[in-house]
């Protein structure tokens, strides 16, 4: 049987927008973004099976942070700040675009990213952009639909189907999408089966 969660110690290691700052070891990497709102601190919060371990999308100073989590002494998982809604000025919303660019562009050791879209909205024009840029700088990525229980059990395949006719011509596009939900947690089992294959073809 399948893992439904990722079983090794993960534990929070630092906050920053600042490249100096970001960890200089040269383990993997695997980053997680989406939309705020998505879904992401509660679906990495069940992929490590903690409640609140440190993806809180509410804790002051880390929700417009690059936070870095050490998985198991030998991955780092990477929880990019949501796009979407910032109540920020213009100004400051494209100096975090800018840092959050130069880290998917620059970072040598990441290996994929796994962009969430919620199940009920699909791909919206903010999501395509990003896999514009993501397919531009050749960053392997992976969809990733999240509250699944929010939707019929039986379309689930067919929404899978029509996703991945959305994004087959994506030149850095993983194939398969994945759907999950972190509130009934289908799907996490799949989720931590990529992330093994991740960690065991380094
Ligand atoms: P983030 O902003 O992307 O980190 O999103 P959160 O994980 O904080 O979730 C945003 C909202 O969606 C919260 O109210 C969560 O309880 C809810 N939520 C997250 N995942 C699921 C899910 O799988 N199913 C359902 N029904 N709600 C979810």
């Amino acid at each position: 049987m399948k893992e439904s969660f990722l079983a090794g110690h993960c534990h929070y290691v630092r906050s920053s927008m600042e490249a100096k700052d970001w960890p200089t070891s040269v383990l993997p990497e695997i980053a997680f973004a989406g939309r705020s709102n998505v879904g992401k601190s509660s679906l990495l919060n069940s992929l490590v099976n903690h409640h609140n371990l440190a993806f809180v999308s509410n804790t002051p100073g880390r929700t417009q942070c690059i936070n870095f989590f050490l998985y198991d002494q030998q991955i780092y998982f990477v929880d990019l700040p949501g796009y979407g809604y910032a109540s920020v000025s213009r100004q400051q919303k494209r100096l975090w675009e800018k840092q959050i660019e130069d880290y998917l562009k620059t970072r040598q050791q990441l290996r994929r990213l796994f962009l969430l879209i919620d199940s009920r909205h699909g791909f919206k024009p903010n999501d395509i952009l990003f896999m514009d840029f993501l397919d531009k700088i050749a960053l392997s990525y992976q969809i990733v639909l999240t509250k699944a229980d929010k939707i019929s059990s039986s379309s689930y395949e067919e929404l899978k189907k029509e996703k991945e006719c959305l994004i087959h011509k994506r030149p850095a596009a993983y194939p398969e999408i994945l759907i999950t939900s972190s509130k009934d947690k289908f799907g996490v089992s799949s989720l931590c089966q990529a992330i093994h294959d991740i960690i065991n073809n380094q």
